[in-house]
């Protein structure tokens, strides 16, 4: 094979099948190079929690090893995208630059790249893979973006149905310039290895995710009306797996669409409006690129949010607040990365309400934490239980952690699990009174409240 070669670089698509970048390159007919660039410095990008990179070194393994057993290969470069690309360019000849789109902020280096790379002559191309709905193509009667889910996925619902997924390429002629050797980028942890319950929990890598759609599609999709027990495995796990694109929602939703057994069929619509939510998240995060810093409801820029110890903050975080639930939540999300949505719900209602603490704290919590933290779900999620979001649960809606429990961890399953020592003198005293914390919370906002109306009264004639 001759000609100049192609190059794609991948991102948060990290799979061969369903790759529509990679498969226009394959489709071209010349040497492809496929790279995935660790960019900590453009503008937009937000460098990867711990747990991500954990993930991360995982999955660029297994990508490896998928692309060389196809005859290709990965190349890791490290830098800004905007010196990356067009010196890799220089350095093979390449003609042509294939990625699949991104939605947040660092769209706009794409969109600065492409245009440079067209303006030397060559071609660039980007295409559509991570989402089933661009979110610009979804508009309300008016034209405008969705601020409320059920309207938006209805509106999703109406559309064409997602394309089916694209096979895996047979064949890569593949060309390896020379990069970084993965090892080096010291994505793992080592002093000390936090990461043995990540280890036990997930298996990084296309392989893993397409055996856990498989096991969720045959054995738990059944019991998925009873997702919000947490200590069911009702939910499909595959968080971890859509964040870094190792299968993809085309994947997903052709799987759940057809095929299931009676039992499992009966839950496939609500399964796929989770799947929704997704799509929703980053319809958001398009249309307000700064949603994981800035209050999407701007009334919330007056809240008077306190100001923790770290010490106090930090009985949040290692799970030690002394309210049974939140604490395994918060041990869970530990070790092993992953926590299940109604705990996550709880523990984030108790951070933002009972303690009083900014969402942001919560959210970069989060963001270090989780195996899935996605720049779309973590901010509209934290932003939704904080009540500044869209769609969000009113902020006079306080979750009462000890009826939460008793209503989906009634047997006390979920907490015994992770918090062995709850009941002896070892397990700390709550730290805060939830009926007053919940009033003290309610106070501060109704005051938010009074001065915003007291504010619109004054301005209106
Ligand atoms: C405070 C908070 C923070 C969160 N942060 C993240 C995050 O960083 N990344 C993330 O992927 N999800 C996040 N979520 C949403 C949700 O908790 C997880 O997607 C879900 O728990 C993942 O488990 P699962 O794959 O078994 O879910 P399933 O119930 O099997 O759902 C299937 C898929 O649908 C998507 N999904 C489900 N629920 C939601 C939701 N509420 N919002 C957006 N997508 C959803 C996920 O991609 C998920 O894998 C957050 C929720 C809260 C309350």
């Amino acid at each position: 094979m001759s000609g100049a070669p192609s190059i794609v670089w991948l991102r948060d698509d990290l799979r061969v099948a369903d790759n529509p970048a990679l498969a226009a390159a394959v489709e071209r007919g010349r040497p492809v190079v496929v790279l995935y660039l660790l960019d900590e410095e453009s503008a937009g990008v937000r460098p990867l929690g711990g747990a991500s990179r954990w993930w991360l070194h995982h999955s660029l393994e297994r990508l490896g090893e998928e692309l060389a057993g196809l005859g290709g290969a990965l190349t890791l470069r490290r830098g800004a995208a905007e010196r990356s690309i067009p010196s890799l360019i220089e350095e093979t000849g390449a003609d042509a630059v294939y990625w699949n789109r991104r939605y947040g902020a660092a769209r706009q280096t794409d969109a600065a790249l492409k245009s440079r790379v067209i303006d030397d002559g060559l071609e660039a191309t980007s295409f559509q893979a991570s989402l089933l709905f661009e979110p610009w193509t979804i508009t309300t009667g008016a034209g405008g973006p969705y601020g409320v889910f059920t309207p938006y996925w209805k509106a999703c619902m109406n559309r064409a149905e997602p394309r089916e997924p694209l096979p895996a390429p047979t064949r890569i002629e593949g060309i390896a310039p020379g990069g970084d050797a993965l090892a080096d980028w010291t994505l793992l942890p080592t002093r000390p290895d936090w990461a043995e319950g990540l280890r036990e929990t997930w298996t990084p890598g296309s392989a893993g995710a397409h055996d856990r759609l498989e096991e969720f599609a045959e054995e738990m999709l059944a019991d998925y009306h009873r997702r919000d027990e947490p200590d069911l495995r009702a939910t499909s796990m595959l968080s971890p797996h859509l964040r870094f694109g190792e299968i993809s929602p085309f994947e997903v939703w052709h799987r759940i669409r057809y095929g299931l057994s009676a039992a499992a069929a009966k839950n496939r619509d609500k399964f796929l409006s989770e799947i929704g939510w997704r799509e929703f998240s980053y319809h958001i995060l398009f249309h307000h690129p700064d949603l994981a810093t800035r209050n999407y409801r701007a009334d919330f820029d007056a809240f008077p949010w306190t100001t923790p110890e770290d010490a106090e903050l930090d009985r949040w975080r290692r799970g030690r607040t002394g309210i049974p639930i939140v604490d395994a939540g918060m041990r869970q999300l530990w070790r092993t990365g992953w926590m299940h949505n109604r705990v996550r719900m709880i523990t984030a209602s108790f951070l933002t309400k009972n303690l009083q603490v900014d969402w942001r704290t919560g959210e970069e919590w989060f963001w270090d934490t989780l195996v899935d933290a996605d720049e779309a779900s973590n901010a509209a999620s934290w932003q939704w239980v904080a009540g500044s979001g869209a769609d969000a649960a009113p902020y006079f809606r306080v979750f009462n952690p000890e009826l939460q429990a008793k209503k989906f961890d009634p047997r006390g399953e979920y907490v015994h699990r992770w918090v062995p020592e709850v009941g002896t003198d070892e397990y700390p005293e709550p730290m805060v009174d939830l009926r007053e914390s919940r009033q003290a919370a309610l106070d501060a906002y109704e005051a938010v409240s009074a001065a915003r109306s007291s504010r619109r009264a004054a301005r209106s004639p």
